[in-house]
């Protein structure tokens, strides 16, 4: 059953509309992230839900109750930000049971809590230390704990790996997984990182200029984008400019070659889509081989990657390092192979 309905939501700061007819259902347990450039309007949709922002139209519900009229404080909602935002003056076990005392719970009640948020977050022992006696990771736990402590019904997550270096972020973003999963709390997660949105969602919202440009599972949003935005945004994009032959067959020209995409397809020109790894270096058991020049070498380690030149179309792709074969040079000519499948019409 539908647990979070966000419908036709709207919000407007002065004559500047940002975020445009926003919908969305969340089943209870759900991980969604709503992932989108700066600016687009993520944040704004997250305070509407948490009720720091009250919407210019639209409803929200929570179980079936309307939210938009309640106080933040009475929607029972976690919430964690960018900036940890712990209370620096408060010990760590003091930040996890603040919602609990604002509440009235007995002080043995919030003792007990405590204890069991922190063995969650992997911090057991660190109750008495101050916020700045933790590393930028152990306080973006312990916001964690502060914001699931009174049970929340919902947790929104504002962008909490951003100010992460790279390697804590990625094992923080498995913590958090396991976390939301254990628990089961229907999640909302901010990001504009592209590669945590697919790694972590049930189900991504692609934001776009205040609208949601398409919402869908990750492997939906990365094999079937919706919009030429989606598809650029999502991941790295090659686009090919293509003719259209026969539109009943979708036999297009490309390259100085023919290819048929078995799609309807309009007259005149496609634009197409073909993501890197779509592409290989030498035909293979590929359907088709297509002849490039190679035009820029970037050697990354476990991966080289290439991009290749074919008649005035820029086709960059990936090859795996292997220890006895020797990388192409910038200027030879190769053959790349790709199957019509993989075409995107976008
Ligand atoms: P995101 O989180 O995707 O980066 P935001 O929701 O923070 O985007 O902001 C969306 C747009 O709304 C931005 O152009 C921002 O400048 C504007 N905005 C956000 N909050 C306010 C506010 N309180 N007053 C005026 N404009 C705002
Ligand atoms: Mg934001």
């Amino acid at each position: 059953m539908t647990f979070l309905t966000l419908s036709h939501l709207e919000k407007s700061f002065g004559p500047t509309r940002v975020v445009k007819d926003f919908n969305l259902t969340v089943e209870q347990g759900e991980f969604i992230s709503l992932l989108g450039p700066s600016g687009c309007g993520k944040t704004t949709v997250l305070r509407m839900v948490a009720g720091f922002e009250t919407p210019s139209s639209g409803s929200i519900a929570i179980d079936g109750a309307d939210m938009v009229r309640l106080r933040a404080n009475a929607r029972n909602i976690g919430m964690v930000f960018q900036a940890y935002a712990l209370f620096p003056n408060l010990t760590v076990a003091q930040n996890v049971g603040f919602g609990l005392k604002v509440k009235g719970t007995p002080a043995k009640e919030i003792a007990g809590r405590v204890e069991e948020m922190l063995d969650l977050i992997g911090l057991p022992d660190l109750g008495g230390r101050y916020p700045f006696q933790l590393s930028g990771g152990q306080q973006q736990r312990v916001a964690l704990a502060r914001a699931l402590a009174p049970r929340p019904r919902v947790l929104l997550l504002d962008e909490p790996l951003s100010a992460l270096d790279a390697k804590i972020r990625v094992s923080l973003r498995n913590e958090i997984r396991a976390i939301q999963r254990r628990l089961g709390i229907t999640t909302i997660f901010v990001t504009h990182d592209q590669e945590e949105a697919l790694s972590m969602s049930d189900r991504i919202v692609v934001m776009h200029q205040g609208v949601a440009d398409q919402v869908g599972t990750p492997f939906e949003i990365y094999n079937t984008p919706a919009t030429r935005f989606v598809a650029g945004f999502v991941g790295t994009l090659n686009t090919i400019e293509a003719e259209v032959k026969d539109g009943a067959t979708g036999r297009v020209a490309l390259a100085g070659t023919e290819v048929v995409l078995h799609r309807p397809l309009p007259a005149g020109h496609v634009t197409l889509g073909l993501r890197p790894e779509a592409v290989r270096l030498g035909q293979g058991a590929c359907e088709l081989g297509l002849s490039g020049q190679i035009t820029e070498v970037d050697f990354l380690g476990s991966v080289i990657r290439l991009r290749a030149d074919l008649g005035g179309q820029s086709l960059a792709f990936d090859t795996f390092n292997a220890a006895h074969s020797v990388p192409p040079r910038v200027g030879e000519t190769v053959v790349l192979g790709l199957n019509a499948a993989d075409l995107m019409v976008i």
